[in-house]
């Protein structure tokens, strides 16, 4: 994510604070400040803010930890203002390890909340109900309160949020994967809208997680809707197989040439079944004005190629493009390149599948 700062690394996770989180430090030491005036009420406050998001740190690494136990990595984690982010690299397809990894999160918070009250019962401190409320209870005793606050918030079933994870997987026990997304992701934003209701009453705060519900639903379900159109669909599908490919010893006047003469932007530069670079778009139009086109091709600084198997299927490949983008793809089959694949050539095969899956919806109504 933009404007973030690693902070930490744990269990081989980084962990990140986005830049708007001081703002929530600044906010809640000013809000002290001209409450109780003192250093001292400013410093408890903060202390407090972090103490709760190292909490939701250990709720994120729940996920983390749970889902590395399937095989699956986390990117990074991302303290905002409104939480934490883990970036798993995915989620787990099978419902019942999606249950296991939404569940860790919430369960971490519900366990810190347990040990926080042994310990105040330990030390005979007073556990009373109205203490949160007063505002003169025990920094311990608010922690604890939170913790279970923010387990409980969670497991709300508004999709994105754990609870609604909880909610998708559940009824993708029953039937198809993309149909339980978009179940879940209504039922979401039916929940944000209320949300954002209370929010608008009562807290600011809760309105803005209202937002970020509402977007996160729509966002998950459209790239759930779009794996589905992908379902079955491999590169072969989606590839170029016209392309034009160049030699070291080319001009920059025949890559211009082919350039203008074609769609193809980028070309594969090598010798015959030993393609190496690529000579990208940008790297033409660069090299052009700062070498001429009498330049050779192989004078350039390209970039190596990225290849993809033809048999990839295009699911797999998407996640593989999210964590190591690259413009275009060379596409081999046997050791050779084929083909030419880019992001835009998968936008127009779900663009296709799209337009076929909706005509054939037609069709079954009419029948
Ligand atoms: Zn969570």
């Amino acid at each position: 994510m933009k404007w973030s700062w690693k902070i930490a690394r744990i269990a081989g996770i980084d962990i990140y604070l986005h830049a708007t989180f001081l703002l929530l430090i600044y906010i809640v030491g000013i809000s002290y400040w001209s409450q109780q005036g003192t250093l001292g009420a400013v410093i408890s406050g903060v202390a407090f803010i972090l103490a709760l998001f190292a909490c939701v740190v250990l709720h994120e690494l729940g996920h983390s930890l749970t889902a590395r136990r399937y095989g699956i990595q986390t990117r990074n984690i991302t303290l905002l203002p409104i939480g934490g982010v883990a970036a798993l690299e995915r989620m787990p397809d099978n419902p019942l390890q999606e249950i296991r990894v939404a569940l860790a999160g919430p369960a971490v918070n519900f366990v810190i909340a347990l040990i926080l009250y042994l310990y105040l019962s330990v030390r005979g401190s007073p556990i009373a109900t109205e203490g949160l409320i007063a505002g003169d209870s025990s920094f311990v005793y608010r922690l604890m309160l939170l913790n279970v606050l923010l387990g409980g918030f969670n497991l709300l079933p508004a999709f994105p949020m754990d609870g609604g994870r909880v909610l998708r997987a559940s009824l993708a026990l029953r039937m198809d994967h993309a149909l339980a997304t978009q179940k879940a992701a209504r039922v979401g934003q039916l929940l944000a809208v209320g949300l954002g209701l209370l929010g608008l009453l009562y807290n600011p705060f809760l309105a803005l997680i209202a937002v970020f519900i509402w977007f996160g639903a729509a966002m998950e379900n459209s790239a759930e809707q779009m794996k589905s159109l992908l379902a079955g669909a491999t590169v072969r599908e989606a590839m170029l197989h016209e392309f034009h490919t160049l030699s070291p010893e080319d001009t920059l006047e025949k890559a211009v040439a082919l350039t203008l003469a074609g769609s193809q932007k980028d070309f594969p530069v090598g010798y015959p079944n030993q393609l190496t670079s690529i000579l990208h778009h940008s790297d033409l139009i660069q090299g052009l004005k700062t070498e001429g086109d009498s330049a050779r091709v192989g004078a350039l600084n390209l970039v190596p190629i990225t290849t993809a198997d033809i048999n990839e299927p295009l699911e797999r490949l998407l996640e593989r493009m999210q964590t190591n983008p690259a413009q275009v793809l060379c596409v081999k089959d046997k050791g050779q390149v084929v083909g030419l694949l880019n992001l835009e050539n998968i936008l127009e095969l779900i663009r296709i599948h799209d337009a076929i899956a909706k005509h054939s919806n037609v069709h079954h109504r009419l029948l």
